[in-house]
């Protein structure tokens, strides 16, 4: 009887110890994701490459969604990553572009007005030819789904980048 209640008890062991180890590969794996994509999103999209210090300040993440190709090379569809503090140059836009705002807290600025707030569920319309930037907070990430018409090949046009002074005025 004993024996038996001993045996019972050496499988229940075990089988809890197997239950925590799965569990803590679990949490350890997912971890691991989070450490090497480096972020917090909860976004469902991936972040995508590093964008270009020629068009971004700051550390800033581009996911294309969709080829061009596939829509007629009309569209360009993508999502941002802004860390905070990382933002766009100012630029121009041929046809014009819509941002979703989907994650966090930042600015959309065009030349010579206020900057607005941006917030999960924000929808920005941008004319063309409107020159403009939008980005991060400083103390918060922001991330947007940015649709852009595309003329003759091109989305848009890369102006200087947003001064210090602009940003901290914000
Ligand atoms: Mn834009």
């Amino acid at each position: 009887m004993n024996k038996k209640i001993n045996t019972t008890l050496i499988i229940c062991a075990v089988f809890l110890f197997c239950a925590v180890s799965c569990n803590n590969n679990n949490n350890q794996t997912s971890e691991n994701m989070e450490t090497e994509n480096n972020t917090n999103s909860t976004s469902v999209l991936p972040r995508g490459e590093r964008g270009s210090s020629d068009w971004f300040t700051g550390e800033v993440y581009v996911q294309g969604l969709v080829k061009p190709e596939e829509i007629e090379g009309l569209y360009s569809v993508g999502q941002v990553t802004f860390e905070p503090g990382g933002k766009t140059n100012w630029h121009t836009h041929p046809i014009g572009q819509v941002l979703l705002v989907t994650e966090g807290k930042g600015w959309y600025q065009e030349r010579g007005k206020p900057a607005q707030p941006l917030t999960p569920g924000t929808v920005v319309t941008i004319p063309k030819d409107v020159e403009h930037w939008h980005g991060a907070a400083k103390d918060s990430k922001m991330v947007h789904i940015a649709i852009s018409n595309i003329q003759d090949s091109s989305a848009v046009t890369w102006l200087n980048p947003v001064t210090d002074e602009e940003y901290n005025d914000l």
